[in-house]
């Protein structure tokens, strides 16, 4: 992944595997982030002057367990925030995983305003850094399942979102992995307009890339694009303080 960076002329990126706090009864969540940021921490040196590289973590489900997260601590430069499960009876798994093909509209609604409640939740009782892909769930709804949404239903749910990361003075993701899929960011344009309307100026941008080919994917396409809203700046996180860079 380092390399591919460095090829691709990425100057800093962080490495933030998952901590899918939920987990923890099926396998060990916590050693793979604790190898991973070693491992970082010995390539930072390694790769000192080509590129910085950051350490992170991406929790995710906290609040279902928090009693089992406050048991660990990371030193890490960067912490992302994020729901890959929500907290659905009838579909407690990964909604990557969920068949949507099947479910009634009103079914993928009521599970839409589920996953908006466990992001006000997320944001309630967990310290981190950075929101990431607000509105993953429709890169599978309407993405991969090709399911009509309209996202204009959850204007106030994600209103309220926005101005908690805005007050709480946390960073906001343009997440560009969904781009070739849904020729939009995660969130989209209009949510990323909203964000800066309502004043928010931190953005950092995340390619989820997983694989090393997908390194910094489509940043070309969000830099412009946040240049053209009006920003100034993106962020990225040292020791937990926010850092800014001029685009
Ligand atoms: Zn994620």
């Amino acid at each position: 992944m380092l390399l591919s960076q460095i090829n691709k002329g990425t100057e800093i990126f962080a490495v933030t595997d998952h901590l899918d706090v939920y987990s923890y009864m099926d396998y060990d969540v916590f050693t793979p982030i604790r190898n991973s940021n070693a491992e970082v921490h010995r390539l930072s040196e390694i790769y000192d002057g080509k590129c910085k590289v950051l350490s992170g973590v991406e929790v995710s489900e906290v609040y279902w367990v928090p009693e089992v997260y406050k048991k660990h601590t990371f030193d890490v430069d960067l912490i992302i925030g994020s729901v890959h499960l929500v907290r659905c009876p009838e579909h407690p798994e990964p909604y990557s995983r969920i068949d949507f093909s099947q479910p009634t509209q009103d079914w993928i609604y009521s599970y839409l305003e589920l996953y908006f409640k466990d992001v006000l939740m997320l944001l309630d009782t967990v310290d981190f850094d950075i929101l990431a892909h607000l509105t993953c769930p429709l890169r599978y709804i309407v993405g991969k399942y090709r399911r009509s949404v309209d996202p204009a239903r959850f204007d106030g749910e994600i209103e309220e979102i926005l101005r908690r990361v805005i007050k709480d003075k946390k960073a906001f993701e343009i997440n560009t992995s969904s781009f070739d899929m849904l020729n939009d960011f995660m969130p989209s344009r209009k949510i990323i307009e909203k964000y800066y309307s309502l004043g928010g100026r931190l953005i950092s941008f995340g390619s989820d890339a997983h694989v090393p080919e997908n390194a910094s994917v489509n940043f070309d396409k969000a830099i412009a694009f946040a240049k053209d809203v009006g920003f100034e700046n993106i962020c990225y996180f040292e020791n937990r303080e926010v850092r800014l860079l001029r685009i």
